[in-house]
């Protein structure tokens, strides 16, 4: 199959956030069919959702991949088994979340896969990381550029880049 850009968004909110992030990178660069491109910065976001938690590391990575949707998705799905991910509460605490927001302009809605991912598009903590990537890439459902949704944004949600974030 021929190559596909596709971005994974990355959260940790349980113990050694930025290294949880930074080995769920290298355990997906290290799978045939994954090239890692692009990095963006490392954010601290307010917990979405169920706020009763730490604040959670977000980043995203944009991928090379000849991996087909699912099975970009079981690969996210053994990195996070292999960092620890326990699955609890929806929303809840966890070591590590890999989540496929986009993969080229493809739509996919099944039972296990829906991309581009469906939440991603209310969530400050994907949408500002997108912006460093590709300000310009499209959204293949709403037909909007990432700046277009991030002036839409509703979400109150705050996201600082890591170490900017006042101390109280
Ligand atoms: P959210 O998806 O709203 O961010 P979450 O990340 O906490 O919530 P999980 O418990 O990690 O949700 O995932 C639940 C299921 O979502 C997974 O088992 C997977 O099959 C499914 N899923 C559907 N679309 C995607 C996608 N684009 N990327 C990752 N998982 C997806
Ligand atoms: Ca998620
Ligand atoms: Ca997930």
């Amino acid at each position: 199959m021929s190559d596909k850009i596709a971005y994974i968004g990355i959260g940790s909110n349980l113990g050694d956030r930025l290294g949880y992030i930074q080995q769920s990178v290298t355990m997906l660069s290290s799978f045939d069919g994954i090239d890692v491109l692009e990095t963006s910065g490392f954010y601290e976001t307010e917990p979405y959702g169920f706020k009763e938690q730490n604040w959670f590391v977000n980043a995203i990575i944009k991928i090379k991949t000849t991996l087909l949707p699912i099975d970009l998705l079981h690969a996210c799905q053994s990195v996070e088994e292999k960092l620890g991910r326990v699955r609890g509460k929806k929303w809840g605490p966890r070591t590590i979340d890999l989540d496929i927001l986009f993969y080229d302009d493809l739509v996919v809605n099944s039972d296990i896969l829906t991309i581009p991912h469906p939440g991603m598009k209310d969530r400050a903590y994907c949408i500002v990381p997108m912006l460093e990537l590709d300000e310009n890439f499209i959204h293949p459902v709403l037909k909007k550029t990432m700046l277009q949704i991030h002036s839409e944004l509703e979400s109150v949600d705050e996201v600082f880049l890591y170490g900017t974030r006042p101390v109280n």
